[in-house]
């Protein structure tokens, strides 16, 4: 975007760590005036003063409406939203899965997706060359033993994320998934409860990708001209073929 363009509005979610954190910091430095929503407030406001560039932070919880509703009318105008927020949960299996892991997977993963997308859509489309990027996972078309709370919300996420695709068809918004592999974030610290220990083990004697290696495919999806619509980006570390196949050194 060259600066004598005017500054178009990105909204990132789930922006107070990891991939979203990232995303917020590439977008504002492509241009974007950024503005980042999660529950913890205190940390996107620390992110957005440290870009300053006009950079905002919003309270957003997306799994309650009113919080939705509220991020939503606070903003003006909209050309970008990433649909970042969400995580697991859990790695039970299936006969000793936790209702309410599920029920918040779901939450966040997908009808979190669906009430920013559904709010934001009339800026988006105002806009003249909106945009929806979601951030989804192999875990949108792969699955592994314990991991099937997340699997299906991020299936769900793709099956949401392709239909829009279809009913936004000759409008002025492209529709983009970003599918990581392993990341390194506060993933899976959230996934076992806090446990550091075994959160660290995820990642131990490979190479995961960064947020900032994620966030950077999320701004050059967003920088392609208004008529290239990048479907789908699946990233991967080099030592990860699959959800369940990770090479180790150690
Ligand atoms: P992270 O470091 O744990 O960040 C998750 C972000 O989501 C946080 O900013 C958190 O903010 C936000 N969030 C969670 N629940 C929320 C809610 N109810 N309302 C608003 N924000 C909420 O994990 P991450 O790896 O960056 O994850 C970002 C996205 O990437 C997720 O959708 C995840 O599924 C996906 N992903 C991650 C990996 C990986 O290996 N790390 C791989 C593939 C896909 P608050 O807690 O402050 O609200």
């Amino acid at each position: 975007m060259s600066a004598a363009q005017p500054q178009k509005t990105a909204i990132v979610t789930g922006a107070s760590a990891g991939i979203g954190a990232a995303a917020m910091r590439h977008l504002a430095a492509a241009g974007y005036r950024v503005v980042g929503g999660a529950r913890r407030l205190e940390r996107v406001q620390a992110i957005a003063a440290e870009i300053g560039a006009g950079a905002r932070a919003a309270a957003l919880d997306v799994t309650d409406p009113e919080s939705v509703a509220a991020f939503a009318a606070a903003v003006p105008e909209v050309a970008l939203l990433v649909n970042n927020a969400g995580g697991a949960l859990g790695v039970e299996p299936i006969a000793e899965a936790v209702d309410e892991h599920w029920e918040t997977m779901y939450q966040t993963n997908v009808l979190g997706t669906l009430r920013l997308t559904r709010a934001l859509l009339p800026k988006l489309l105002a806009s003249g060359d909106g945009h929806v990027i979601n951030v989804g996972s192999i875990a949108g078309f792969e699955t592994y033993e314990g991991g099937a709370g997340y699997t299906a919300a991020k299936h769900a996420l793709r099956a949401l994320t392709r239909t829009l695709r279809l009913e936004l068809l000759g409008r002025p918004v492209r529709v983009t998934e970003i599918a990581p592999g392993l990341v390194e974030t506060e993933f899976s610290l959230v996934r076992f409860a806090g446990d550091r220990e075994r959160a660290a083990k995820v990642y131990a004697g490979m190479t995961p990708l960064t947020a900032a290696d994620v966030a950077e495919c999320i701004a050059w999806a967003a920088g392609r001209p208004p008529h290239v619509n990048v479907d789908e980006i699946v990233v991967r570390p080099r030592d990860q073929a699959a959800a369940t196949k990770v090479y180790r050194r150690s």
